[in-house]
């Protein structure tokens, strides 16, 4: 018999967590040989839903839940699920139903049957988005796939199962800036990818906006790859280069010419460009050394308020 960890971060998820929760049990009743767990982690929500979990765990003991002493964000309350989860597998899922329970069954049985150590899910359609943010969403994986040695495939959704030994893997990842798509991709194994078409959520509102889309795609940038440092040294070269030609060219033309003061235009130019630059590349430097500062702090990366997890 073997035993499923369903982890499902919820941030203000009062409407949507019983459906889920009904559907879920439903579709995990049909998988055959199979016990489960519920790993509900309230990530500081102001809604109700604690209370929720709360009744739930009251009527079924399978449900665990961990509430946050506040908000979190959804990397940390994934981790907190991942942490405490115990099963042999473990299913990551959003409360909101954009991840199909019916999936599960067919999980299971890709990874006990076909060797896989993980199976994810990725969306080929972006369904019910702003036109603009799947403009950027696509122009990010692009860029990602050049600039990062770690691969993170376009529309992979967070909607995953897991064997333990993956699990463990990821849990010892123990970073504080934490993005899991590079770091799910980072510790390897043999991966299934399963399509499906993008669909709405159920209840309640996304609490993603366009601006805390674009921060956390530089946290992604930042935390898997080095590239705009590089970047910043090779503008660093070339502009000494430039410089070096108009000094001789320059100095050249004073000589030959004599020095009629001129030129104004050139030389406000140059001077704003410069500074541009320059605030740009300490621009890069500094996001490297914020990370690098909150990651020697060595914070936890969650703080429990509640929980009917015993230790
Ligand atoms: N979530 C969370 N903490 C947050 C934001 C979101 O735990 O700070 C949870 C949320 O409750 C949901 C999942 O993460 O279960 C995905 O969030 P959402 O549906 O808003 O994102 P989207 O599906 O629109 O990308
Ligand atoms: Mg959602």
């Amino acid at each position: 018999m073997k035993k499923i960890s369903v982890v499902v971060p919820c941030y203000n998820e009062q409407e949507a967590l019983p459906i889920f929760y009904t559907e879920t049990t439903k579709e995990l009743n049909k998988i055959e040989n199979v016990t489960w767990e519920f790993v509900l982690v309230d990530d500081g929500s102001r809604d109700a839903t604690l209370e929720v979990m709360q009744k739930l765990a009251e009527k079924d003991e399978k449900v665990k839940y961990i509430s946050f002493s506040r908000n979190f964000g959804k990397e940390s309350a994934m981790f907190a699920g991942l942490e405490n989860s115990t099963g042999d597998y473990v299913v990551l899922m959003d409360a909101d139903m954009q991840d199909p329970p019916s999936l599960l069954g067919r999980m299971v049985h890709e990874i006990e049957t076909n060797d896989y150590d993980c199976v994810g899910t990725r969306r080929v359609t972006r369904k019910g988005e702003p036109p603009v943010r799947s403009f950027f969403a696509r122009a990010f994986y692009k860029l990602m796939s050049k600039i990062s040695k770690t691969e993170i495939v376009d529309g992979a959704r967070d909607f995953r199962m897991m064997t333990r030994q993956m699990v463990d893997a990821v849990v010892s990842m123990c970073e504080y800036n934490r993005f899991s798509k590079g770091i799910l991709s980072w510790v390897g194994f043999k991966t299934l990818w399963l399509e499906y078409e993008n669909i709405e959520r159920v209840a309640g509102n996304t609490k993603w906006n366009f601006w805390g889309l674009l921060l956390y795609s530089i946290d992604g940038i930042v935390a898997f790859s080095t590239a705009p440092l590089v970047l910043s040294s090779f503008l660093g070269i070339i502009i000494c280069i430039v410089a070096f030609c108009m000094m001789a060219y320059f100095v050249i033309k004073t000589l030959l010419f004599g020095d009629p003061v001129s030129g104004f235009p050139t030389l406000i130019s140059v001077i704003l460009m410069l500074g541009g630059l320059q605030l740009l590349c300490i621009g890069i430097l500094g996001q490297y050394l914020s990370k690098t500062y909150l990651e020697t702090k060595n914070r936890p990366i969650y703080i429990t308020r509640k929980t009917n997890i015993e230790k």
